[in-house]
């Protein structure tokens, strides 16, 4: 079981939390419960890592940030106690769960499941915090903001659990987030691959990582809310979403449980910031000499354009990074100036990126030319678009985010109220 940072708010939410996974422990399950920080938390000690060193050390700021998670496995550890449950914390690095690659951006390496079982079996409820390992230098690492879902996965991966419930503030995996689009319908199953892209691309209801995991896996991964009344039945009853893999999902569709669409989701991400170097030489190795540094400083690029030529052998190459990255992605260019040769730099926070995706285009034509029909409607500019198979994403001015979800829900007949007609 894991509980995102809303259900971990509070003393008293983490009472309801301690309820339900006292349940499932009552229905005969061992159980290993995976927490975030509160609510707000771990944005507030990013914060501080900012007021203090602007551009900080990745490592000390992992020290900071997973703090947040460490607070609530031993508050519901104390809560579970004080309902009579036996339980205890386990952190990362007494599991341990161990990391590699980059501070702040850590992979799950391997985890020692052995004292955890050891420890459910004898009936005590696990507490781990997520997000949060050990490197192989014996230092603290965080695994990207929402990390707390992959850990959640690669526990249930390394115990070989039943299933892997994340619990969060929404019911299930909607059509598109449910908190922009009232009408956003609530999906019986998606698949590992569809869930993969949607994540990727912005839908924040499980982290990307934790979906690429669990299709590898094989965990059984059910999105559900923890915001029920004291009465709820334990997660084996309740309709959550399940990431299914394209098997099950056609078994799904031909029982006539699901509903083939041609999408099957929309997501959007306001988290990207474009940059526009001018007047790059048009050669061979230009653009290396842009993405090498940024590539070695594990700054991620995602949509890139190269434009055609234009006179003078030069050429205006436009990308986007997270915006988190910008100010460093901005210090290495304007490092490498005289290697790229560019003439200027611009950036743009005030982007975002929107995106349609589902496995049903990959026999579906027709799917773009909806999007980029339906935006132009509206009058909404398309500043730069990329595909694959099950994706299509196109880059907007990101006052014009919410109005672009909504027009495209309604273009591909995934409001609710379509459904009911
Ligand atoms: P937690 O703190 O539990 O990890 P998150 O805030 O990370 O929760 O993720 C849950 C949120 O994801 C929801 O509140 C919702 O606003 C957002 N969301 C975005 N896209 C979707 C979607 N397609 N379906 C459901 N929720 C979505
Ligand atoms: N607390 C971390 C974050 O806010 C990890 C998580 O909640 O999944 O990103
Ligand atoms: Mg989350």
């Amino acid at each position: 079981m894991k509980f995102g940072g809303t259900s971990m708010a509070g003393t008293e939410r983490i009472r309801r939390v301690a309820n339900l996974v006292r349940k499932q422990a009552a229905g005969g399950n061992q159980v290993a419960v995976v927490v975030s920080a509160m609510a707000g938390e771990t944005d507030r000690l990013v914060n501080f890592c900012r007021e203090a060193n602007a551009l900080y050390d990745p490592a000390e700021y992992d020290v900071v940030v997973a703090s947040g998670e460490q607070v609530t496995s031993g508050l519901l550890a104390l809560t579970l106690q004080s309902l009579g449950a036996k339980a205890r914390s386990w952190l990362g690095w007494q599991l341990p769960l161990r990391t590699v690659e980059s501070h702040a951006k850590a992979r799950v390496e391997s985890i020692d499941g052995e004292a955890l079982i050891a420890s459910m079996e004898s009936g005590e409820i696990a507490v781990i915090p997520g997000f949060q390992g050990v490197s192989d230098e014996g230092r603290i690492t965080t695994m990207g903001r929402g990390g707390s879902d992959t850990s959640a996965v690669a526990i249930a991966a390394a115990i070989g659990a039943d299933r892997c419930d994340i619990y969060t503030d929404v019911d299930g995996v909607y059509t598109t987030d449910p908190r922009i689009v009232a009408k956003a319908r609530k999906l019986k199953a998606v698949t590992y691959e569809e869930m993969l892209e949607l994540a990727s691309v912005g839908a924040k209801v499980l982290q990307t990582r934790s979906v690429g995991l669990a299709m590898k896996e094989g965990v059984r991964v059910q999105v559900l809310s923890s915001f029920v009344g004291d009465d709820a039945v334990p997660a084996d009853d309740l309709p959550g979403t399940m990431i299914v893999s394209e098997e099950e999902m056609n078994e799904l569709v031909e029982n006539g449980e699901v509903e083939r669409q041609h999408v099957t989701g929309i997501a959007h991400d306001k988290n990207e910031a474009k940059v526009i170097l001018t007047r790059v030489p048009d050669k061979p190795g230009a653009v290396a000499h842009i993405f090498e540094p940024l590539a070695r400083a594990s700054i991620n690029v995602d949509m890139i354009i190269q434009n055609v030529g234009r006179d003078k052998g030069e050429t205006d190459v436009t990308f986007t990074v997270p915006q988190a990255d910008l100010a460093r992605a901005q210090a290495l260019l304007e490092d490498k100036r005289d290697d790229i040769g560019y003439n200027r730099l611009i950036t743009d926070s005030k982007i975002a990126k929107i995106s349609v995706v589902g496995v049903g285009m990959k026999s579906h034509a027709g799917v773009a030319a909806t999007m980029f029909q339906s935006l132009a409607d509206r009058g909404i500019n398309i500043q730069a678009i990329t595909t694959s198979e099950i994706k299509v994403s196109v880059m907007i001015d990101e006052d014009e985010t919410e109005l672009a979800v909504r027009v495209l829900h309604t273009a591909y007949g995934l409001d609710a109220a379509d459904e009911a007609a």
